[in-house]
């Protein structure tokens, strides 16, 4: 299934979590550019969907490839971001406006492996572990409702996780 916003949940969690260590945007654009393969696949009417891109060989070479190209795309998304917040009087929840190399790598990398692990519990025609077998040992861990589900939670608690943050920065800032 080309790129659901529930690859996104988990993502939202990490940033919570490693802060300015890690690029939400440039680990959306890693979602996208792992489903270009699918995409293309469906409308061409194609037997398997998820082919060499949603393996971890396929997953590293996009990673690269984001990685490097992602910055210069995210960061106009990035400063338009900032100007709403500031028009909304929330410049508070506003990010730097830079994305190094650092956090475009692990938002790239921990995006398109992230990405093989969740397709790979979701799909049948993957093989990540290619080209070195056909295995899959994760098809069917969980239902995809439960799937679903569980991303959606960590979304969640990933918005409220940030939030939470940014207004106790907020507070210590004042309190200097
Ligand atoms: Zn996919």
């Amino acid at each position: 299934m080309p790129f659901t916003p529930f690859h996104m949940g988990p993502a939202l969690a990490i940033k919570a979590v490693a802060g300015r260590h890690f690029s939400v945007l440039v680990f959306g654009i890693a979602q996208v550019a792992m489903d270009i393969e699918p995409l293309v696949g469906m409308i061409r009417g194609a037997e398997v969907l998820h082919g060499w891109s949603h393996s971890y060989v396929g997953a590293t070479a996009i990673g690269l490839l984001v990685m490097l190209l992602a910055p210069p795309i995210c960061l106009p998304i990035l400063r338009r971001w900032n100007h709403e917040l500031r028009h909304h009087g929330a410049a508070w929840l506003s990010s730097p406006e830079r994305i190094g190399l650092r956090e475009s790598a692990t938002g790239a990398f921990v995006g398109t492996y992230s990405h093989v692990v969740l397709d790979s519990i979701m799909h049948s025609d993957i093989t990540p572990f290619a080209p070195w077998s056909s295995a899959n040992g994760l098809q069917s861990l969980m239902s995809i409702n439960a799937l679903h589900t569980a991303c959606i939670v960590t979304g969640l608690a990933g918005i409220a996780g940030w939030f939470i943050l940014a207004l106790w920065r907020k507070r210590k800032q004042r309190q200097n």
